[in-house]
């Protein structure tokens, strides 16, 4: 390895050990990020101007990766933030601009009433704290079909894993489809219910001591709430899915199902209807045949006549 790779490689470790020391800070609420319910400012830069969420991702992703004026602790503290505001911002501060929205993206007729959950469809779970290591200047992990193997290998049977990447690899994410029917429904509540009885779940997750050595995975069924929140997860189930409600769901698969019953009644009606039309065919057919016979038996029947006298004759 030349001497250059080396120092690369150096120079990447130290970063990562200075990213997590703010990560950490920022996690511990050492930093200002919401200056108001919709301003954002980076807590890193003197005079920070406004942001909104994306905006001040954007500006952290930019100085963190490659400004060439930043200097080596001010790209490590901008990484430190673009991992905190993809993976923990909403975890820190309650977004309630982000929290409302979720009632006006939702279809009313689908939510019945304020006390029912609302889940992504196609059936997703989101599944947190997955192991990753950080190696030659990135973060790697489990892929997603080695995790969709090890679910498949208990039952779940999941469709597909998306673990979800940043530019700094692996972010330890991932989201877990299941399909769009009702077996898809009942193994991801089962997928759920797996680890909210290891107190694992959504609730734990968000609740859990920010540094602590807990290596196990965090799972929960993905709904309006994960939807309606910023970073990663949020932005893949935006792209990905849509927001339905258990009873919502019914009424469509009724409603489907009454169009493929009419499909089918319409389907039996037009072949009686063309049965109908070929047996009217044998039958005009048949009497035409018939017909044709009795007029051949007349026929056969006069030539006897014609002939008989004769016949009688050459008898006597
Ligand atoms: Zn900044």
């Amino acid at each position: 390895m030349s001497q250059s790779r080396r120092d690369a490689i150096d120079n990447d470790i130290r970063i990562e050990k200075y990213k997590r020391k703010y990560l950490k800070e920022l996690r511990g609420g050492c930093f200002k990020i919401r200056h108001s319910e919709n301003i954002l400012k980076c807590p890193f830069c003197p005079d920070s101007r406004d942001y909104c969420y994306d905006d001040l991702l954007r500006h952290a992703n930019r100085i963190g990766r490659q400004s060439k004026g930043a200097t080596f602790i001010e790209r490590a503290k901008h990484m430190g933030l673009v991992e905190y505001l993809e993976k923990d911002f909403d975890t820190k501060v309650k977004l309630k601009s982000f929290d409302s929205p979720s009632e006006s993206l939702l279809d009313t007729t689908q939510k019945q009433n304020a006390n029912e959950d609302v889940y992504i469809w196609p059936w997703m779970a989101v599944v947190a704290n997955i192991h990753v290591e950080y190696k030659n200047g990135m973060y790697v992990g489990d892929s997603g079909s080695k995790l969709k193997e090890d679910w498949t290998g208990k039952g779940y049977k999941p469709e597909k894993v998306h673990t979800m990447w940043n530019y700094k690899g692996h972010s330890g994410l991932s989201v877990v489809v299941f399909g769009s029917t009702w077996d898809g429904l009942c193994r991801v509540l089962m997928f759920m219910k797996d680890f909210e009885v290891k107190k694992h779940g959504r609730e734990d997750w968000f609740s859990r001591e920010i540094n602590g050595n807990d290596d196990k995975l965090y799972a929960w069924i993905a709904t309006d709430k994960d939807y309606n929140y910023i970073g990663l997860v949020g932005k893949y189930l935006k792209k990905n899915g849509d927001l339905k409600t258990v009873a919502g769901f019914q009424k469509e698969e009724q409603v489907k199902n009454s169009k493929l019953f009419m499909g089918l009644k319409a389907m039996i009606d037009e072949k009686d209807k063309r049965s109908d039309e070929i047996n009217a065919e044998i039958n005009k057919t048949d009497m035409e045949l018939k017909m044709k016979q009795k007029k051949q038996m007349s026929l056969i029947w006069v030539h006897d006549q014609y002939h008989r006298p004769f016949l009688s004759h050459e008898e006597s």
